[in-house]
């Protein structure tokens, strides 16, 4: 055999047992992937192909060789539909139905037309074995129909290659050098076939069975070395399952086309799959979420579920498909329920007193202001109570301050259990305590004092053993606020508050003393 021969079928047959060799990787490896089933049949089409034509070239005979011609016919074709199929599912396009009635129906038309060209010699004009070259090789004069082969041939790697091109514009370099190799695979073969249709080839050989073994060579770079299935689409789902944030994507009739893992935890009550199911199915017992989503404004949401708070952020992100319409929205949600109570508590940190838990000064002025301002709107009573423990520093002297904190703490106590929910309570430092009491009058305000008064002059506090007893004075005023005038403020009230405490102790202590505008008035209560 001619040593020229020898080499050919060696190459062309190494090139086969590459692609055998891959379709069975890709057969175990990944037919799982995207893409990964078209890969697998691509190549065993690919290997079959070039078997064939490896038997082709060692024929002898034009019938052997018209044997082998047809058994290349049976896998050539297609070929390249498999590989644009490939090239879709890699960069996440699902071709429509007719298409892939278009991609089949030209390869079997193919197919059939070049074994019936003895009818029509369509396909092939006439076919020989050369005698001027140094081994027999097939001389082929093509009909029109082998061009119809030709254009579906480049038009399918073309579009693949586009589709190559356009995905590697929007990924990052190390995607791209993957994609570049898928690409470099598809254009060899297309290279070798130009060759050969413009009479190039050395002794007219088809070089494309032997390309189309050097562009799996390609293909098998991007396979192991860029791992060109499994990475991008792999990466994809590991961020998308592994984001903290729930994430939900709804089509334009706000059908769950997908959603992640985070969200799944976030629909709480929600066990069932969402996929296919309309948000107004999937929030029947939300109303309140529904209308939010409806919105699509960025908001944060306050719900309950088993009596517990959750607070998330929610955003949406409008979806444009390929001519810029919006096709669906992004729900991203973020599950704020850990900050928001965090929040609170530093807030309630912030506002309270560490020792009775009461509204610490900064507090209590602010909330008595927004009652105030309130209460200036519709008009009404706010009355303001303020007392302090009588001769607490000798407390502190004989009982120690220890002795004097358990005071503070009952003091504190009394005013839980005396105040109702509207009133505001407060340390106003040391032993001074105020009440803001919205919507009271003189009277309530002078008859709750007095309650106060008389419960902690009544108690006795027990510390170590012993029985302290204390009194505390008293000091209160009133304002009625004509709707809409406020000519009052809350350091106003508190001093005037302060004043009648102050005449209180002057009047000799334990006793509850109400302010006028006029000066310090009559006592109300007071000492026995
Ligand atoms: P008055 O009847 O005039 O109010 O006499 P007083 O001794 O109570 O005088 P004053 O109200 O001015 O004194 C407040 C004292 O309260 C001073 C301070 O030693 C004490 N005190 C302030 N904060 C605390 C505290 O957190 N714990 C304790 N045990 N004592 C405190
Ligand atoms: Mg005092």
């Amino acid at each position: 055999m001619e040593q020229e021969l020898l080499n050919y079928a060696l190459i062309i047959m190494l090139g086969g047992l590459l692609s055998l060799g891959l379709s069975f990787y890709a057969l175990f490896r990944l037919y799982n992937t995207p893409g990964g089933v078209y890969y697998c049949v691509a190549t065993f089409l690919a290997s079959m192909f070039g078997f064939s034509y490896l038997f082709e070239l060692l024929s002898t005979t034009l019938k052997s060789t018209w044997f082998w011609l047809r058994a290349e016919y049976v896998f050539l074709p297609f070929i390249p539909a498999f590989t644009l199929l490939m090239c879709c599912a890699y960069v996440g396009y699902r071709p429509k139905r007719w298409m892939y009635g278009i991609l089949f129906a030209i390869p079997l038309s193919t197919v059939i037309m070049q074994h019936t060209n003895e009818l029509h010699h369509l396909y092939y004009t006439s076919l020989h074995l050369s005698t001027d070259t140094p081994f027999p090789v097939s001389r082929i004069e093509h009909g029109p129909y082998f061009y119809v082969h030709s254009i579906y041939l480049y038009v399918c790697l073309a579009i693949g290659v586009l589709l190559l091109i356009n995905q590697a514009r929007q990924v990052r370099l190390r995607f791209r050098l993957q994609i570049f190799a898928m690409v470099a695979g598809l254009l060899t073969p297309v290279i070798a076939s130009l060759f050969y249709v413009s009479g190039q080839s050395m002794y007219g050989i088809d070089l494309g069975p032997v390309f189309i073994s050097v562009s799996f060579i390609f293909h098998s770079i991007a396979l192991f070395r860029y791992r060109m299935f499994n990475v991008a689409p792999i990466a994809r789902d590991i961020v998308f399952e592994s984001m903290a944030d729930g994430v939900l994507v709804i089509n334009e009739n706000d059908v769950v086309v997908d959603y992640n893992h985070a969200m799944k935890e976030l629909m709480l009550g929600v066990t069932s799959n969402l996929i296919g199911r309309s948000m107004a199915d999937v929030l029947q017992d939300r109303p309140e979420l529904k209308e939010l989503v409806d919105a699509g404004q960025d908001c944060e949401y306050i719900g309950w579920y088993e009596n517990v708070r959750y607070c998330y952020r929610i955003r949406f992100s409008p979806v444009f498909g390929k001519n810029s319409a919006q096709v669906g929205r992004i729900i991203h949600v973020s599950d704020m329920t850990e900050q928001a109570n965090l929040q609170d508590q530093l807030q309630y940190l912030a506002d309270t007193d560490g020792h009775t838990r009461l509204f610490n000064k900064t507090a209590f002025m602010y909330r008595a202001q927004q009652e105030l301002d309130r209460i200036a709107r519709r008009g009404g009573h706010l009355s303001m109570i303020m007392f302090d423990i009588d001769e607490f520093k000798q407390v502190n002297d004989t009982f120690g301050h220890e002795a004097g904190d358990v005071a503070l703490l009952y003091l504190a106590e009394a005013v839980r259990e005396y105040a109702d929910d509207y009133m505001l309570a407060g340390r106003y430092g040391g032993d001074e305590f105020v009440l803001c009491m919205p919507g009271s009058d003189l009277d309530a305000a002078c008859e709750l004092a007095e309650k106060l008064r008389r419960h902690i002059t009544d108690g006795e506090i027990a510390v170590d053993h012993e029985r302290l007893c204390i009194t505390s004075s008293f000091g209160v005023t009133s304002v009625y606020i004509a709707p809409g005038e406020q000519e009052i403020s809350i350091p106003l009230l508190i001093r005037q508050a302060d004043q009648a405490l102050y005449a209180s102790k002057r009047s000799g202590r334990n006793r509850v003393q109400v302010y006028e505008e006029i000066g310090i008035s009559s006592e109300v209560g007071g000492a026995g």
